[in-house]
């Protein structure tokens, strides 16, 4: 870790140990990194006797697989962020639009901590934890617990590997050392395979025949992304009729696994004619600038952005952001 890492990992202790209100938001559509994340540091600092409170701007709803984190009640309608947070702390959350209809209390609030590991991370909030190094935010959250001083109990664990287990695709992106910050969880009392199980491998029937209708329209085309290959998937609204987000979101973990396409898509339709896009490479592809030549952000291999249109559209505007990346 380096020097200024360190300093602002104890600047970010500091802040937090002299606050008595603080408001943890994870991005819009948050997932398990994002909320998981806020839940484990939301947890400790609630024993620490702050007032605590998490929430995200949208969806209304909290994700399903995501619920039994918060052992503690701390999620709230994003209703019932205060107005003016005294300490917000911002987590997994790349740029202050991610933030959604929560973005303006970055402005309002009176500190703001930023615990994140994107790389394309601006640094918005007035103490900024960002190690684009580290594979999932929840590790900087450990760090932080560390830096704190308290005790990893199970509930604090559980969140902390819920965000590990799936920003590293089941820890295959993780490195030697991140293996033993598993170990260490396990060691909390973390059941792996019962918090992995419903997050990345658990679907209602009803799931399979939306895979197989929306597999089926998957179109592949080899000379895409500079000749290396991109398939992609759309799910429209009505696909999706009945199904959670998580359905949803885990089509392009099939999509992904074509072996002539180094680069997946899937548009998710979010209300008519507005799309969520995931993007994923294997090795080769920077997914994260093609997506921000399109307006949105993420990692090397896993990224997104959203778009206006109809998917032929929004297709084609993304193949030649890919043509222009991948030619260098
Ligand atoms: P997913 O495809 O799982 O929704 O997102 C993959 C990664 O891309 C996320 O971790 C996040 O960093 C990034 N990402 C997804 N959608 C957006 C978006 O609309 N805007 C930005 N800036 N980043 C996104
Ligand atoms: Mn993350």
């Amino acid at each position: 870790m380096s020097n200024d890492l360190s300093a602002a990992l104890t600047a970010a202790a500091t802040a937090l140990t002299a606050a008595s209100d603080v408001t943890l938001l994870a991005h819009v559509n948050p997932d398990a990194d994002a909320l998981g994340s806020a839940l484990a540091l939301g947890l400790v600092l609630q024993r620490l006797g702050k007032d605590v409170r998490v929430s995200f701007g949208a969806p209304a709803s909290v994700p399903e697989t995501l619920r039994d984190l918060d052992v503690a009640g701390l999620l709230v309608p994003a209703g019932e962020v205060p107005a003016a947070p005294e300490v917000l702390v911002a987590l997994d959350t790349g740029s202050v639009g991610r933030l959604g209809p929560l973005a303006d209390r970055v402005r309002t609030a009176g500190t703001v901590v930023v615990l994140d590991h994107h790389v394309s991370n601006p640094g918005f909030g007035t103490v900024n934890v960002v190690d684009p190094a580290a594979e999932a935010t929840a590790l900087v959250v450990l760090r932080l617990l560390d830096e704190l001083g308290v005790e990893l109990d199970e509930p604090v664990a559980r969140c902390i590997y819920a965000g590990l287990v799936t920003d590293t695709r089941s820890f295959r992106h993780a490195s030697a050392a991140t293996h033993e910050v598993a170990a260490r969880l396990l060691a909390a009392g973390v059941d792996a395979e019962a918090v992995a199980r419903p997050l990345m491998d658990s679907h209602p029937f009803e799931y399979l025949a939306m895979l197989a209708k929306v597999l089926a329209r998957a179109s592949l085309d080899r000379s895409a992304a500079g000749g290396m290959g991109f398939v992609h998937a759309v799910v429209t609204l009505e696909d999706a009729a009945g199904l959670r987000p998580e359905e949803v979101e885990s089509v392009v973990d099939l999509v992904r696994t074509t072996a002539e396409a180094e680069v997946a898509a899937v548009l998710k339709e979010l209300r008519p004619s507005y799309w969520s896009v995931s993007l994923r490479a294997v090795s080769r592809v920077d997914v994260r600038e093609v997506a921000q030549l399109l307006g949105g952000g993420g990692h090397r291999l896993a990224a997104g952005f959203t778009a206006e249109g109809d998917a032929a559209g929004v297709v084609g505007r993304l193949r030649d952001a890919l043509e222009t990346v991948a030619r260098g």
